[in-house]
């Protein structure tokens, strides 16, 4: 637990807490928060360096897969000297040119109900930067039995998602209220398959870590509604998130 900021801390955040949202004891706020971030791929680059640079006091990565030349092109995060690496640990060593103070841990196993919701439990927000259903899902679910507030971010060719489900409040919406899971459709597709617009990893990833920011010093964030950006036009839609009367995930009371 941090008490203080000292005088190099008060150097390096002070943009920060020039603001009125933020300041010093918002500053102080983050130093002493844990998030962890799912997924160290095109969006959680910039989220992970976004956090570690914020000065969020620790953090978590959790990715199985391993760097490789084609991930270049958005993951930001990692480098020509680090394909092969496993994506968890080039983001750590990353993160640790950028901020020293950052307690960074790394999870680098594909992980099963047991251990993720050991995770969420000793976690202040979870930022799912996933490029799957299934572990959308899965975190979505964990999530909102934990009621541990998820930033949910999503792109794909031109188009880029993103909302807020913070659990902690009631009666939100959750994630698979917006996406119900259907049968026959494919559970799967991802960038990888139909490509994807480099830089638009950039928006939607930073967009994740303002919410997260906001999240953590419980300033309004864009819980119950979802933002589409369309990179072709540049236009940016929001819609009010509905809950849904038969999710099986959150209508169980
Ligand atoms: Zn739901």
């Amino acid at each position: 637990m941090i008490n203080e900021l000292n005088d190099e801390q008060l150097e390096r955040y002070g943009r920060h807490i020039l603001l009125d949202e933020i300041g010093y004891e918002g500053q102080l706020t983050l130093a002493n928060k844990r998030v962890a971030i799912v997924g160290l791929g095109g969006l959680g680059s910039p989220v992970a360096l976004y956090m570690a640079s914020a000065g969020i006091g620790e953090l978590t990565l959790i990715d199985f897969d391993s760097v490789e030349l084609s991930n270049l092109q958005r993951q930001l995060i990692h480098n020509e000297q680090r394909i092969g690496v496993n994506k968890a640990i080039s983001a750590k060593q990353s993160i640790s040119i950028l901020n020293q103070e950052t307690r960074v841990n790394t999870i680098t196993d594909k992980l099963d109900d047991s251990k993720l919701e050991e995770v969420i439990i000793h976690h202040d927000l979870i930022l799912d930067c996933t490029d799957n259903f299934d572990s959308r899902y899965q975190l979505n679910r964990l999530c909102y039995q934990h009621k541990t507030p998820l930033v949910s971010g999503a792109a794909i060719r031109w188009e880029g998602q993103i909302s807020t489900y913070d659990f902690s409040k009631k009666e939100q919406p959750c994630y698979q209220c917006l996406f119900p899971r259907k049968i026959n459709t494919p559970s799967n597709e991802s960038c990888t398959q139909s490509g994807v617009v480099a830089p638009l990893l950039g928006i939607i990833g930073s967009m994740q870590a303002i919410e997260a920011i906001k999240c953590l010093l419980n300033l309004p964030t864009l819980n119950g509604k979802l933002t589409i950006i369309d990179g072709l036009t540049m236009q940016i839609r929001q819609f009010n998130l509905i809950k849904d009367p038969n999710c099986p995930t959150c209508n169980n009371k």
